[in-house]
């Protein structure tokens, strides 16, 4: 939506949508004069997101105007990984493109070719489902699963509820208690503060369960330090002691659940709060005060995101979570049940925006997650064409320099849209510039709000960048492809996306959404989508869960153990620590780490306790070595109770070539968790010693 403002004719706002991987999802203002972007701001209309943006993206104009910023099609002409680059015409460029993705085609087959989308935007046009989806569909390429981020999480939940998408995250406001479950609020979810606020204003306690005192955990009533990854076994003891207590809702189990009473008798004896108390390294005393605290207030409501399925047992813990509300019957109560992901809400034609029909449907489907064995070790065909937007996967994946050791690969093609010259850039064969959010048409949604946001371009591209959906369409014709769908418009693609015959998109139109910028979709308020009926093939909550058998993730919800961070591996290794890496205030997944308005975001630092800093004689401020078979970064040392013993926190995002070429990443495995192939990040062992200055 564009409107000029009455105190300055020449200046014109723009409404625009924040397309970073947060969980918020701002609706924001440009305000546009003479053509240059003046000023950013939240759109105060927004009713979840209106007061602010937030401290990452409040400079995000400057950073769009930083002069390292990528502005033309470039050509390698230095070694991979040497990041020496000479600019090329577009023409050239697309030539290049389009004949070398054809012989690897006529030589290997499509499927050498990985299509690879990060997360670096998660709009839906120019991001993780649009962009160049239609194109490689259509060429029989491989499929890319974006399993970097909440796969597990979906996945366990789902077996129980049909759904990761449960209560609507404003419903917390109505909570008599609120479970902050593996989530640090204020940092990365930070637009859901306001309505927890109010919950705890109507006299709401506010409990986190966190391995880290966050900033979240700091400002609870309650804080539960527990290791990581053994979130499960808290679950399944605290409802071993609501048994006890006699606080289970009998008559909402005995009519809308499957499996209670196996469930309780198999799973749940063999968790009294003293043996969780032993696995999570908690007190017992401090599960059963839980535990009376939920039979005492009903409801409650649990947010829980992303981190607490970063383990081993990630899907399972999910899973077990979920079964927390169902044996208190909150999931009927407004104000109760679990909330994950609202982004199942949405409901959107994912299909006809990705062209999912226009090529083969049984190509092989590679994981994001796994891109350094992808690269070195996949055959028939291997990966000989790598076509990557939105990702920075050195910073961002497990095992840095195994995904080093495969874009060094010199007969891998590897053609890399960007905005800045990241570790990842400096091994692309051709480096293509792309625009940012205020430059190019997108569509957001979130997994925190059930509002649907537009992104309207304010800005001209700056150079020579052009958005990723507008490259796709270029080389689609260099390539010569007939297909029509290949060149429809960035409109075209939303109205894709929105043809959706699902009730939540009846009536939601392009033209309703450009016109506010956002729309909530048509979900009933409340939205209480357990009320009637789960989404599981029985219709009721399901403890007992065949499809899981099937799957073989076992027919009830039970607890995995983290394969590295906790149990057997810490027994086997008592001088190693866990090691868990958070959300950084200032970054956001890598991005902004060049950014020196970002500065703030500062060098590593490992967090430990003073009796883990005391064994190693470590001094607080000195610099450190972490590192285990697999790599090792420097960082500086902070010494602090923030964490508990046995346990080094550090934050994310920073850049290897800022930092000696290695951060935290370096000592993560390539690994997949328990369900849908999610990655590992906060289950990783370490050592620690001291480094030279
Ligand atoms: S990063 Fe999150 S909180 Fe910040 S502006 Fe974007 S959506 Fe909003």
């Amino acid at each position: 939506m564009l409107t000029e403002t009455r105190a300055n004719p020449r200046r014109r706002d723009v409404i625009g949508a924040c397309p970073l991987d947060c969980p918020d999802a701002c609706s924001w203002v440009v305000s546009v004069e003479n053509g240059r972007a003046v000023e950013l701001r939240a759109n105060r209309a927004h009713p979840f997101t209106g007061k602010t943006l937030c401290v990452k993206v409040n400079p995000y104009l400057s950073y769009s105007a930083n002069p390292d910023r990528l502005l033309y099609p470039m050509r390698r002409v230095g070694s991979k990984g040497e990041g020496r680059f000479a600019r090329i015409t577009w023409d050239e460029a697309l030539d290049e493109i389009a004949t070398r993705l054809r012989t690897v085609i006529d030589r290997d087959g499509a499927e050498a070719i990985w299509p690879y989308a990060g997360t670096g935007t998660v709009g839906w046009i120019q991001g993780i489902v649009g962009a160049g989806k239609r194109l490689f569909h259509y060429l029989g390429a491989s499929r890319n699963d974006t399993t970097i981020c909440s796969v597990s999480g979906h996945a366990g939940m789902s077996y129980t509820t049909g759904s990761a998408a449960g209560m609507d995250p404003e419903d917390l406001a109505h909570s008599a208690l609120v479970l902050l479950w593996g989530t640090n609020t204020l940092v990365s979810n930070r637009h859901l503060w306001p309505f927890i606020a109010a919950a705890r204003d109507r006299g709401a306690a506010v409990v986190t369960i966190d391995p880290i005192r966050t900033q979240t955990a700091a400002r609870s009533d309650l804080h539960l330090a527990l290791r990581p990854g053994t979130d499960g076994a808290l679950a399944l003891a605290l409802m071993h002691q609501l048994v006890v207590l006699g606080a289970e809702d009998c008559d909402y189990l005995a009519q809308r659940t499957l499996g209670w009473a196996e469930f309780r008798d198999k799973l749940l004896g063999d968790f009294p709060p003293g043996r969780a108390a032993d696995i999570c390294g908690i007190d017992e005393s401090q599960i059963i005060d839980l535990a009376e605290r939920i039979a005492a207030s009903r409801p409650t409501g649990i947010r829980s995101l992303m981190g607490m399925q970063r383990h081993q047992g990630a899907g399972q813990a999910l899973r077990v979570l979920s079964c927390l509300p169902a044996v208190t019957g909150d999931y009927h109560r407004h104000g109760g049940g679990m909330c994950y992901s609202t982004a199942p809400t949405y409901q959107l034609n994912k299909d006809a925006l990705r062209g999912s029909d226009l090529g083969p449907r049984n190509t092989r489907s590679l994981a994001t997650t796994r891109l350094g064995q992808g690269l070195l070790e996949l055959k028939n065909p291997p990966v000989n064409a790598l076509v990557m937007w939105a990702a920075n996967p050195i910073a961002s994946n497990p095992q840095q320099q195994r995904i080093r050791r495969g874009l060094s690969r010199k007969d891998l093609f590897f053609v890399l849209i960007e905005h800045f010259q990241t570790d990842t850039a400096d091994y692309a064969d051709i480096l293509l510039p792309g625009t940012m959010q205020t430059e190019h048409t997108d569509m957001e949604v979130s997994f925190s709000h059930l509002y649907l946001n537009w992104n309207e371009p304010a800005v001209t591209p700056p150079g020579e960048c052009l958005p990723h959906t507008e490259m796709f369409r270029r080389l689609a014709r260099r390539m010569d492809l007939a297909e029509p769908a290949l060149y429809d418009s960035d409109d075209d693609l939303a109205r894709a996306a929105l043809a959706s015959e699902h009730p939540a998109l009846r009536g939601i139109t392009l033209e309703a959404l450009k016109a506010q910028g956002w729309v909530r979709l048509n979900w009933p308020t409340p939205y209480q989508p357990f009320l009637d009926r789960f989404f599981t093939p029985s219709g009721k909550f399901e403890f007992r869960s065949t499809r899981a058998e099937a799957d073989g993730v076992g027919l009830y919800p039970h607890y995995t153990p983290p394969a590295e961070a906790a149990g057997a591996a810490e027994a086997a290794d008592a001088d190693s620590l866990a090691l868990v890496a958070s959300a950084n205030n200032f970054l956001i997944n890598s991005i902004f780490a060049n950014s020196p308005h970002h500065k703030r975001a500062g060098t590593p630092i490992v967090t430990l306790h003073p009796l883990d800093a005391e064994r190693r004689s470590l001094i607080d401020g000195s610099r450190v070595r972490i590192y285990n078979e697999r790599g090792s970064f420097y960082a500086r040392l902070r010494i602090s109770d923030d964490t508990r013993p046995g346990v080094a926190a550090t934050t994310k995002g920073h850049w290897p070539k800022h930092n000696n070429g290695a951060t935290i990443n370096a000592t993560v495995m390539e690994r997949d968790s328990d369900m849908a192939r999610g990655a590992v990040f906060h289950d990783n062992r370490v050592s620690i010693e001291p480094a030279l200055e």
